[in-house]
């Protein structure tokens, strides 16, 4: 027998799932000769890619690893004392493994359907009452992308709030750290809002200032006492934000006592690391009488159908589909697990172990600045709590030379250096530091007392600012600081939510694909973790060709000449194109080019970052087969030529279909001088076949979390990047720390230079083991996917749209709507399918009262069956309620989902069976998975909004 030893696992047949005997059965089903036929009939064949992509030769996951090792190890790993934002952290271990290593978390939608992820909803609903209370404020978001952009969704909430409607001042100390400053200007811009920076202890506030903004501490370092110029801002009717530092609220006197409106900040600090930039959750915190006009998602507590506590997201679930242009922001997907993560970091260590932490940081740097001083250095902040701020003056090149000697980065503007610790900090990393700055002076540490100063630490914080009340003091956060109780409480959590563990997630427009393990593993190494978004660049060669080789892979994938790796959201990146239009459009003198072509169908993004990047908006119509009007495009576009900013399109649509207008869509855009923004949201259905640059347009966000296989996070992180063609790459967004970008470039978008650096890794293995023919192939089977499930469905559900070819490309949507007429929503059958074990399809985008199902490539066609079975076998249920067998309103449709509280009680009085209840078809039997709480009831949730953890005198075991 002749051995094969040139064998090479290869990731691509794991990654994709059908088999061959799979593929051939679904062929049939469909009634098709072979995959390439069925492409053939589904992309127009004059948008298809004339060659195959340009990408390395696909590695197996075994021979990624090693190779990343290596370029791994090109990132430095030095001590930070930088701080700016960014703190290292100490990830309790169990968090890591159970949380952030754990796809029963990790790969979790957004929790739209809140009877099958009430474990997420109360870890996050953990989240806002730990904001709420370290804050003082009265209600917290779940989360938001990240510190700088929570101060600019803080401005816009302070300049739609204002009652003097002439103010378009907003003042920023100038010790706010400049990548929001510089954040600020970008969102500033196209409102007209004026930004001015300065210093607040002598800024004059007068009436043409609408809003100020602060940083507690100072960016410096300082503490400073605003609570007069928080008064003096309201006698004026300015609304203070405060950008605060999470930790440092345990000790100081929280803004929300001496007079802040709106509290920001970064919860990265709580257990999250560094990753060069992020993931991290911002949190966004008011007081209750501005709850309506909060940007983001907040978990409220409401009843279920039996009247037990259960969770869902409140007010603005679906805010972009609703209000569209006019919506609060354009937050869609934001940083759910990392909220998720940091709120575990605070119930894990309780209020004390918190009070403890923080107090060892600000006594290390007492401690620090005593033995630094009686080295003759003055420390220059007269209260601080974990910076120090020195100016070095000549001195400095020496210090700065020694500290790299010692593999210790401090963060340096000329003469000045600051010095920030962290819960990382020793004693021994104390003495290091002390140890350089003294050698410079010529003493060594013998010269300090050290002893004599360790006695005598002090807190060195104004007695007017200490912290005097209580946090953290519910429950929750005073129950789990052991380590079994802490996994089991995470665990239980997790057992309520429904993920990719247990069955697939068919969300249309949201590509519920696998995330590979192996694409995970290097997330949580050191050498990527560890690193400082501001880390000096000869430092982090690790992570600049990762960058390098990711950009030039995603810009063969588009076709475009480059990429923004900066936008940390698909809406985000939406806005970053945007605004890269806008500079464009100016920068040849066309100011007035303000207006945004957007068809009827669009993603509810897309208005409301169009409204952000101050545009114009002109709806387009869509005729009745869900393709653009072309005829309508035209005559809009003529209509505005003058003015023409830009159309925005998804492509294939939203409806799930290739339209062949496509070309002559952008020409005629082009034609008038405008520019086309493609949403890439459903790319899944173009890489290897089409692109965004052959179908003619000019830029494109890419859902990192959608197509390139970053998971889902239960409501992020995600990962929205841009790519342009070459007449706009000058524009591509800048950084105020990093250099990045020309004299062009617009501002910046994201905090960190490189967005959330750290998951580019997931995207970067993903290409780099599928190479070309994987991706390519990758998408050919989840248009096969879809196509077989619509075969399957269209007998029993009218499918809204196809190409000319009858087929649906990546996604269909099934019809609904006639239901209505015996008394079934579209929600009933969303509700339903979690009783077979199954989350629901989008329900009702792009068109209400519809389902859109979205299989991907990673499904197998078992799985695909098993869906199928449960979406005909709810077809007969709803025709016995046609046919009066069923009663209207005593059926398992309206009655989803079951629990098996419900199932197994004792009385049972309903039309069917308990069987039939929870046990609808065979299979579910074998893998049964049970919905935490009966149907939640939204209006009650609005009616009474609460959005912390419920008060100790209604808690009970069950409660957590
Ligand atoms: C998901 C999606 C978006 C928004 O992307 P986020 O990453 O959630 O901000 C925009 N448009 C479409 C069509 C989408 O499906």
């Amino acid at each position: 027998m002749k051995l094969n030893i040139d064998y090479q696992e290869k990731f691509e047949q794991r990654h994709i799932a059908p088999n061959e005997q799979d593929t051939a059965g679904m062929l049939e089903t469909i009634g098709i000769n072979s995959l390439d036929e069925l492409i053939a009939q589904t992309v127009p064949s004059n948008i298809r890619l004339k060659s195959s992509l340009n990408l390395p030769n696909a590695k197996s996951e075994f021979d990624y690893l090693n190779d990343l090792k290596v370029t791994a190890s090109k990132n430095k790993v030095f001590k930070s004392y930088i701080g700016q934002g960014y703190n290292d952290v100490i990830v309790p271990g169990v968090i890591q493994r159970n949380i952030l290593e754990n796809p029963g978390w990790y790969t979790q939608y957004t929790p739209y359907q809140a009877e099958i992820a009430q474990g997420r909803l109360q870890a996050l609903l953990n989240f806002q009452t730990m904001v709420v209370d370290l804050t003082g404020m009265e209600i917290a978001n779940a989360s938001l992308l990240d510190e700088g952009t929570a101060a600019g969704e803080a401005m816009f909430m302070q300049y739609s709030l204002r009652k003097n409607t002439n103010a378009n001042i907003f003042f920023v100390s100038e010790e706010v750290l400049p990548q929001t400053i510089d954040i600020l200007k970008t969102r500033s811009a196209p409102y007209g809002i004026e930004i001015m920076i300065g210093d607040h202890r002598t800024v004059e506030l007068n009436d043409s200032m609408f809003g100020a903004i602060v940083q507690y501490p100072a960016g410096n370092g300082e503490v400073y006492n605003y609570k007069d110029f928080a008064a003096k801002g309201h006698e004026k009717g300015i609304k203070l934000t405060v950008v605060v530092d999470i930790m440092s609220l345990s000790l100081l006197t929280p803004p929300g006592e001496w007079g802040a409106d709106i509290v920001v900040g970064s919860s990265q600090r709580f257990g999250v690391p560094m990753g060069f930039g992020g993931p991290h959750a911002a949190f966004f915190a008011t007081k209750d009488e501005y709850k309506r006009s909060m940007p983001g998602r907040i978990i409220g507590v409401t009843i279920d159908s039996a009247g037990n506590y259960a969770l869902r997201m409140a007010l603005q679930t679906r805010e972009q589909h609703i209000r569209r242009d006019k919506a609060t922001s354009n937050i869609c997907t934001a940083q759910a697990l990392l909220a998720i993560m940091a709120g575990m970091y605070a119930i894990y260590h309780g209020p004390t172990g918190i009070k403890l932490i923080a107090e060892r940081i600000h006594g290390l740097a007492v401690l620090l600045k005593d033995s630094l001083q009686s080295l003759g250095y003055k420390q220059e902040n007269e209260s601080f709590f974990d910076t120090l701020r020195f100016d070095l003056g000549d001195l400095v090149n020496s210090i700065h030379a020694e500290a790299l000697n010692n593999e210790v980065n401090l963060n340096y503007k000329g003469s000045i250096v600051t010095i920030s610790l962290d819960e990382t900090t020793s004693f021994d990393d104390v003495q290091t530091l002390v140890r350089l700055f003294a050698k410079v002076k010529g003493k060594n540490l013998h010269d300090v007392d050290t002893d004599n100063l360790k006695d005598a630490i002090k807190l060195h914080i104004p007695s007017e600012l200490e912290r005097t009340s209580a946090y953290l003091s519910h429950p929750i956060f005073n129950s789990h600081h052991s380590e079994h109780e802490m996994l089991r409480y995470i665990k239980s959590l997790e057992a309520k939510d429904l993920s990719l563990c247990h069955s697939m997630i068919a969300l249309g427009s949201c590509t519920m694909k696998l995330n590979a393990t192996t694409e995970m593993v290097p997330v949580t190494w050191a050498e990527f973790g560890k690193m400082h978004p501001f880390a000096p660049s000869d430092q982090v060669g690790g992570y600049m060709q990762i960058f390098d080789e990711l950009n030039k892979w995603l810009s063969e994938i588009t076709g475009f000449a480059a990429m923004s790796l900066q936008p940390n959201a698909g809406a985000q990146g939406e806005y970053a194109g945007l605004m890269v239009i806008r500079a464009y459009h100016q920068d040849r003198g066309d100011f007035q080019r303000t207006v945004a072509l957007i068809p009827s169908s669009a993603h509810g993004t897309n208005p409301a970052s169009a409204a952000m990047a101050g545009m114009k908006i002109v709806i387009v119509k869509c005729d009745e087969k869900g393709n653009i009007d072309v005829a309508d495009l035209k005559a809009k576009a003529e209509e505005h030529a003058e003015n023409l900013s830009c159309l925005m399109v998804t492509y294939p649509s939203t409806h799930g279909v290739f339209e062949e207008s496509i070309i002559e869509v952008c020409e005629t855009i082009h034609k008038y001088g405008g520019q086309v923004y493609m949403d890439g949201a459903n790319m899944n259905a173009q890489v290897g076949l089409t692109s965004p640059a052959t179908i003619g347009a000019d830029v494109c966000h890419l859902n990192l979390h959608k197509t390139f296989c970053i998971p889902h996070g239960g409501g992020g992180p995600g990962m929205g990047p841009i790519g342009v063609a070459k007449h706009l790459v000058p524009y591509l967004p800048g950084h105020p720390v990093v250099a990045i970008g020309n004299e062009k470039s617009i501002p910046a978008v994201s905090s960190a230079p490189w967005g959330s650096a750290s998951i580019l890794l997931i995207s970067h293995a993903y290409i780099a083991m599928m190479g070309s023919e994987g991706l390519t192939n990758a998408t050919k089977y989840a248009i096969l996917n879809a196509n077989y499930i619509k075969s399957r469905l269209e007998k029993h559900y009218p499918v809204l749209y196809s190409g000319s070819q009858g087929r649906c490309a990546h996604e269909m949507i099934l019809d609904c709507r006639s239901f209505k007429n015996f008394g079934i929503e579209v929600t009933d059958i969303a509700k339903r399918l979690m009783d077979y074990g199954f989350h629901a399809p989008t329900v009702s985008f792009p068109v209400a009262g519809t389902v859109m199902i979205e299989p991907t490539e990673s499904e197998p066609k078992h799985e695909l069956d098993r869906f199928c079975d449960a979406m005909i076998s709810i077809r007969s249920e709803i025709k016995e309620v046609e046919a009066g067998t069923s009663d209207k309103i005593d059926n398992p449709l309206k009655n989803a989902p079951h629990t098996s509280a419900v199932v197994t009680a004792d009385e049972w009085d309903r039309s069917y069976s308990r069987q039939k209840a929870a046990f609808p078809l065979p299979y579910v039997a074998a893998f049964k998975f049970w919905p935490s709480v009966g149907r939640v009831n939204d209006t009650h949730g609005d009616r009474t909004l609460i959005c912390a953890c419920p008060p100790i005198e209604s808690y009970t075991e069950e409660l957590v």
